[in-house]
């Protein structure tokens, strides 16, 4: 992911780097240019406005032409603006086990963005570094075989599934896990529901249904990051019907040119959380914008 904008802003950068001195003009030049890269790497165009917006407004203000480095200056600034639209605070990227337990952790998305699989991956990931006792439950009633790959997935991540019972709905079964977690002493329950291939009001209600029953303490967007520019409809939609805590990038490791990743966050003000980085369970990392920012600007 944003190999492309790494490299398109680095010749940006390295013509500025190269100049003693800059004019106004040069430094709009700049901007127009990082607004392209932005906005071939799929950013949503408000939000490379504002990137922009920021940048120049933070320019004019540092005295960025008078000074010795003007050049370094504008990268400097470059990289703040975009650790800020990424998110700057790393304490928000943690997973939010603060409720008593067992935790209810919700994964919302479309189908194919890789739930189960990050369902997985995060039990795995709090089994081991946290050492929390993790329940996965599926409540994907339409696609038993879905229910399945998370039995599998919990299998290979040696965490319990909740056993499937036949005829359940959503919010039965959901209200299931957390009766059997409390009973077994769990500290974490994931909860995996059903995508469908676009957004649709029914998939809506019945995650604000399952939301409602269980108030879970994380409720994360799992999103594939080859989206590009629909990952601004599914990130509102998504945040206003059912109200995320977090995003989890999915695919990091293809060749996704990153946009999704820069919008999201900065039109639900949610913070990303988690990047999946390939389809074994434990290729999944955390989220720090400034290595992020670091990585896109060499
Ligand atoms: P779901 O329908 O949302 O539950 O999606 P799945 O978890 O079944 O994932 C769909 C496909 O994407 C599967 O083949 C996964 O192995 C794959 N997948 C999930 N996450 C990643 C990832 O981070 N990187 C790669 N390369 N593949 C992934």
């Amino acid at each position: 992911m944003f190999e492309s904008l790494s490299s398109r802003l680095g010749t940006v950068f390295d013509k500025l780097r190269g100049r003693g001195a800059l004019s106004e003009a040069d430094v709009s030049e700049a901007m127009r240019e990082v607004r392209i890269a932005l906005l071939e790497a799929d950013v949503a165009l408000p939000v490379v406005k504002d990137f922009v917006a920021k940048v120049k407004e933070r320019a004019v203000g540092q005295e960025v032409i008078k000074s010795i480095t003007p050049g370094q200056m504008v990268v400097k600034i470059v990289h703040d603006v975009l650790v800020d639209t990424l998110g700057a605070d790393d304490e928000d990227s943690a997973i939010n086990l603060r409720a008593a337990p067992p935790v209810p952790i919700l994964m919302v998305g479309l189908q194919g963005s890789g739930k189960t699989t990050t369902s997985g991956k995060l039990a795995l990931r709090l089994r081991t570094r946290e050492r929390k006792k993790v329940m996965v439950a599926s409540l994907d009633v339409y696609r038993p075989a879905a229910q399945k790959q998370l039995e599998v997935v919990a299998g290979q991540a040696e965490v319990v599934s909740l056993p499937i019972v036949p005829g359940q709905m959503p919010v039965e079964i959901a209200r299931r896990a957390m009766d059997e977690a409390r009973r077994g002493g769990f500290d974490v329950v994931i909860l995996d529901t059903a995508g469908r291939l676009h957004i649709d009001q029914e998939l809506m209600d019945e995650v604000a249904q399952v939301r409602d029953a269980v108030r879970p303490a994380e409720t994360l967007l799992v999103t594939d990051a080859m989206i590009g520019q629909d990952a601004v409809n599914l990130a509102r939609e998504f945040n206003e019907k059912i109200g995320i805590t977090g995003i989890v990038l999915t695919r990091v490791d293809g060749d996704a040119r990153g946009g999704a990743a820069l919008s999201m966050r900065a039109i639900t003000g949610k913070p990303i959380k988690l990047l999946g980085m390939g389809e074994k369970l434990d290729q999944l990392e955390g989220f720090h914008a400034d290595r992020i920012a670091g990585r896109i600007l060499g």
